[in-house]
């Protein structure tokens, strides 16, 4: 008998076909004698509606305590509806919100931590071989108010619980079959991985693989929680994320992303002298608006042009930041572009192979793509470029670094 977190993402539970096709899964389970926990997400589709709802009657920035108590209601619905299936296949199952299972987080509504998770609630429900159908997405914070995870937190949620119950294994169910060399739907010949890594995992998430969020395979690599990756449709094995000692393929490339949510902003003719990018940075800070990749040119006589890029949603906050310090700071004038993409390679083979950076530029160049921006780190290179040449440049690297003939490394040794 093994105790499993099953999650069950938006397009998994897409419609009541659907959460009958879940309910078989579960209770096939539950049936063999396994204790089962169950996450799910609101159905496809509905978070979106909330979130433009929201926005369309409370404006551009609406108030998030709202937000967040409007937005978990998708899950609530998911939850109902998923406990009523399951036992209408005989199994006895109970739906519970995340305020109601103890999911307790800080207070930062939209964007929330989970803090801790009542095990002790969970297993008693458990151990009366009830299976316990859980709202992915939300908790409640001290005060009791409902808070939200962050898009794609039904992930994290679903690692969290595995993590408080000790479970053996928290299962994702999703609509592909596990993680796969790039976004399938983009890369046709996008192959899928039998094993990645937390670290590569981690790296492929925060660069636009959306598959996983972020925060969960980081508290799953905390917590030593083995992740499986896998289709709500079909019964085959999907993706193991594991420790770097559990991979065997030695792929120097294992992963192309993109990701089509950030904007740039240029501030022009700059002062090259000290404080200037402390003046710049620390209200946007405050603001707290994540910075992503920086740059700043040489100067020409005492200038220079600093260009960073932020998540989408936060461009005009940033921009109106930036334009009214421009004068403070005897800048020659500010501009942005939205339409813009970052496309990344990962790999942890990377670290003992040169070369990998001055190929993936050759490769954009014979594409025909221009190259705004770089940055690199030990285990991944990304490059900013134009919107428009997303997907073209993606099925290029893919064919590079991941496809039959594709090129072999340099190695340092
Ligand atoms: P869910 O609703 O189940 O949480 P998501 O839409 O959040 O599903 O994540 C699954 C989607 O992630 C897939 O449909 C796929 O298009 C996308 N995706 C992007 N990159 C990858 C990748 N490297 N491997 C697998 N899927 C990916
Ligand atoms: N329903 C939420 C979202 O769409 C959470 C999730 O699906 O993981 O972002
Ligand atoms: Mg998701």
């Amino acid at each position: 008998m093994a105790l499993i977190v099953q999650k069950y993402g938006g397009t998994s539970v897409g419609d009541l076909d659907c959460i009958r096709n879940v309910a078989q899964r579960v209770v096939s389970s539950a049936a063999v004698g396994n204790q089962v926990a169950v996450v799910v997400s609101a159905m496809a589709g509905e978070t979106d509606q909330l979130v433009s709802w929201a926005r369309e009657i409370g404006g551009e920035q609406p108030d998030p305590r709202e937000v967040d108590m409007l937005v978990s209601t998708g899950e609530q619905k998911t939850i109902a509806l998923l406990a009523l299936a399951i036992r209408q296949l005989g199994h006895s199952a109970r739906s519970f919100t995340g305020g109601q299972m103890g999911i307790r987080t800080d207070t930062a509504h939209t964007r929330a931590r989970i803090a801790s998770v009542d095990a002790e609630r969970l297993q008693a429900v458990l151990d009366r071989g009830t299976v316990a159908v859980l709202a992915g997405f939300q908790g409640i914070d001290d005060e009791g108010n409902i808070t939200t995870l962050g898009r794609g937190g039904s992930d994290t949620s679903a690692v969290a619980v595995a993590a408080a119950l000790g479970a053996d294994i928290c299962e994702i169910y999703t609509d592909v079959e596990g993680v796969y060399t790039s976004d399938p739907r983009v890369v046709p010949r996008a192959r899928k991985l039998d094993r990645i890594s937390y670290d590569e995992m981690i790296e492929m998430a925060s660069l636009g693989a959306k598959v996983l969020q972020i925060r969960s395979v980081r508290f799953a690599m905390r917590h030593g929680v083995p992740l499986h990756v896998r289709s709500s449709f079909i019964p085959d094995e999907g993706t193991w994320v594991v420790p770097e000692e559990g991979v065997m393929e030695g792929l120097f490339v294992s992963g192309v992303t993109y990701n089509r949510d950030e904007a740039k902003i240029r501030l022009r003719g700059v002062k090259d002298h000290p404080g200037i990018a402390a003046r710049i940075f620390a209200p946007l800070s405050e603001a707290e608006i994540v910075v992503d990749m920086i740059i700043q040119n040489l100067s020409q006589d005492g200038t220079t042009d600093i260009t960073f890029t932020v998540a989408r949603d936060d461009y005009r906050r940033a921009l109106a930041i930036v334009e009214a310090e421009c004068a403070a700071i005897g800048a020659a004038g500010v501009d942005g572009d939205q339409s813009i993409a970052k496309v990344s390679i990962v790999g942890l083979g990377m670290k003992d192979h040169a070369g990998v950076a001055s190929r993936m530029f050759q490769v954009l160049a014979e594409h025909g793509v221009n190259i705004q921006l770089i940055s690199t780190s030990e285990i991944k290179v990304s490059v900013v470029i134009e919107e428009s040449h997303t997907e073209s440049a993606v099925r290029a690297l893919h064919a590079a670094f991941l496809e039959a003939g594709a090129d072999e490394p340099r190695s340092e040794a």
